[in-house]
């Protein structure tokens, strides 16, 4: 694939799964970004092929950055041993990044970083002889599938299978190539299992919870005037009335303002972003309510 000499891919993570993918990318694009700050142990030998006794106590993305420098001398690597958190992702610079990390912490950041910037991620992890990857170019996102659990699939609670690490690998890749051409890649969450490949449908249409930098940011205070409190965005914002009139209990609505009832209080909700809980004295409570309802802004 001659054509992806301008492309850069930055993966995240270079364990079992990462290393392998770092390997095939190097194949096709032109400039690959490494991202781990984790050293090579003993035990990782065992099930990370790439990596052999002479690299133990080594950055894993300098042992993975000389190997491909060697094999590969015509693309740009670059390697950085850096723990990927909310600041430092912002200096990932990739038309593409391919997640390879044990944590679903660092993937909600990735997710978080990726929708706001419109860059297209490949999520991948294997364990035992389950490989999951799912390519997301914003018709959906990580947290829609995950929500805000941080429970599913990670290479390091148990042993991860060679071949299963591979497979996965190659999927993942895969699916991060045919974005870069500009063609369309799976819709959904691909299940390697057994050996079998099939593939889950995810619905369309992000409206998860969203994290941390996508939230609405409000206030909640005591109404002076009136019984009650009031919950107001920080920002402009506009809120998708046809959304929440689908999730809540509706009790009446116009086309600018909604009355909802949960938690048995009634709150109106207005389409610029201000709500009136009419009763209520919890104000955790209020505050969850007043969050799941600034999730569905337009
Ligand atoms: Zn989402």
């Amino acid at each position: 694939m001659a054509g992806l000499s301008g492309k850069s891919a930055a993966v995240i993570g270079l364990g079992a799964l990462g290393s392998v993918t770092a390997e095939l990318l190097a194949k096709s694009v032109g400039t690959i970004v490494l991202i781990d700050h984790d050293i090579v142990e003993q035990s990782n030998l065992e099930r990370q092929p790439f990596y052999d006794k002479g690299n133990v106590n080594k950055l894993k993305c300098e042992v993975v950055y000389e190997k491909l420098m060697k094999r590969y001398s015509k693309i740009i690597i670059v390697s950085r041993a850096v723990h990927i958190d909310q600041q430092t992702i912002k200096e990932v610079n990739a038309d593409i990044i391919l997640d390879c990390t044990d944590n679903f912490e660092t993937r909600f950041v990735i997710n978080d970083y990726c929708k706001k910037n419109n860059i297209p991620w490949v999520h991948a992890a294997a364990t035992g002889s389950i490989g999951v990857v799912v390519p997301f170019t914003g018709n959906y996102c990580f947290g829609c599938i995950y929500g805000n659990k941080k429970k599913g699939l990670t290479c390091d609670d148990s042993g991860i299978m060679i071949e299963v690490a591979r497979k996965t690998a190659q999927i993942q890749v895969d699916e991060a190539l045919k974005i870069l051409n500009g063609k369309p890649c799976t819709q959904g969450m691909i299940r390697f299992v057994g050996g079998v490949i099939d593939t889950l449908a995810i619905k369309d249409g992000c409206n998860c919870m969203g994290r941390k930098e996508n939230n609405v940011q409000f206030t909640l205070s005591k109404c002076t005037t009136r019984a009650g409190y009031s919950a107001k965005p920080s920002k402009n914002m506009k809120l998708n009335l046809g959304k929440i009139k689908e999730k809540f209990t509706t009790l009446i609505e116009t086309p600018i303002v909604l009355v909802i009832k949960e938690n048995d209080i009634e709150i109106v909700v207005h389409e610029y972003g201000e709500l009136l809980f009419k009763s209520g004295t919890d104000e955790e409570l209020m505050n969850k309510i007043a969050k799941k309802v600034y999730s569905f802004k337009l």
